[in-house]
């Protein structure tokens, strides 16, 4: 593979204050699809695209994208969590949106080799991690509705603290009834950007009534709970641990999938099925609503201490951190930061 050094290294900010995609490494891998074949992947110095106005990506949104996460220990030893499955996603939302299959195990060593070069970039604090942001978009100069001819597909990485600003506080949600983040049959399971175009205005009209993120319904009945913001949701009812069902409009998270593979090994009652608002609401109203909470790369767990539905707030476990939430935050991102050993072999090290 060819790697091009970049001349010049950038100085590296505090890996205390790191916030959430604010910075981004020296080099990044890019690969470009023409004439109907994928070119080597190529490291090169982190830079700007060369875009023309005409670009169809730019009209037409043909544009997908994936979030990963590296780690290192105090000896220096890389690590990533289930990244073939973000590879195994990518194509799935290339496939929906007429896009071409890239070789997984080509990228996946190309990436391997980008981590290395930029090891020295990658946080060991507690909840800090390098962040893996594979991307991939239409790049034909022509104006005209059909899927592109060219593509780039790149790699950038970005050292993580916490996705919140407010760390493991948990966050207020509101449910969103009018407008709506997918539907079945379009393109809500495929990690494409449009999905998060789509999605900003519910958003600021949550944040406009002091809310972190919405809640969105099922885009036909507007009935039942699908996802919240950049995260899959889950709810304690009882002794059971819910999550919507894959139903086709709903991401399918690996960070959702983990949790459920967690909670099943450790004795938990944990389904995937259609939840309503109104069986929330119910729950809420009878007790057996104990805990809420989001996932997703990014956060890992977010709590969730507030459902904000039709002018009221539901006050989940007094606003507080659930029992639930707390073992599979620990869990997880022990997994993840060696404290656990890697019961369910979701960790590669690669060097
Ligand atoms: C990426 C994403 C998630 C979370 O998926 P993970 O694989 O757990 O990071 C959830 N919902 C949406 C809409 C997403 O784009």
């Amino acid at each position: 593979m060819k790697i091009t050094k970049s001349k010049v290294l950038k100085q590296k900010p505090d890996f205390s204050k790191l916030g959430f995609g604010k910075y981004f490494t020296d080099h990044m891998l890019v690969m470009e699809y023409e004439n109907g074949a994928w070119n080597e992947p190529e490291i090169v110095p982190y830079a700007s695209f060369p875009m023309a106005p005409a670009t169809n990506v730019l009209h037409y949104a043909q544009s997908i994208f994936e979030g990963a996460k590296a780690y290192k220990n105090d000896e220096g030893k890389i690590t990533v969590f289930r990244i073939d499955d973000n590879f195994v996603r990518m194509n799935n939302s290339a496939k929906r949106m007429c896009m071409p299959q890239f070789d997984a195990a080509v990228v996946k060593s190309a990436l391997f080799e980008l981590l290395k070069l930029e090891s020295e970039w990658i946080p060991t604090r507690p909840g800090t991690a390098l962040y893996i942001r594979p991307f991939m978009f239409a790049n034909e100069e022509v104006l005209g509705v059909h899927a592109s001819k060219k593509y780039v597909f790149c790699i950038i990485l970005s050292p993580v603290g916490s996705y919140y600003a407010h760390g493991l506080e948990p966050t207020k949600i509101l449910v969103e009834d009018e407008l709506v983040r997918a539907f079945i049959g379009g393109t809500g399971e495929a990690k494409c950007s449009g999905n998060y175009a789509c999605s900003l205005l519910g958003g600021e009209k949550a944040n406009a009534l002091g809310y972190d993120q919405a809640l969105w319904l099922d885009g036909k009945e507007h009935k039942y709970v699908e996802e919240v913001g950049s995260m899959n949701i889950f709810f304690v009812i009882g002794d059971e641990v819910v999550t919507p069902q894959l139903v086709g409009s709903i991401l399918p998270g690996i960070t959702r999938k983990s949790c459920l593979e967690v909670l099943k090994k450790y004795g938990y009652k944990a389904s995937e099925r259609r939840i309503s608002i109104e069986e929330v609401v119910k729950a809420y109203e009878d007790g057996t609503l104990k805990e809420c909470f989001g996932t997703g790369t990014a956060a890992v767990i977010s709590p969730v201490g507030v459902i904000g539905y039709k002018g009221k707030d539901m006050i989940v476990n007094g606003g507080k951190m659930g029992e639930i939430t707390a073992f599979l935050y620990d869990k997880i991102t022990g997994i993840q930061q060696e404290k656990y050993a890697d019961e369910f072999g979701w960790v590669t090290q690669i060097n």
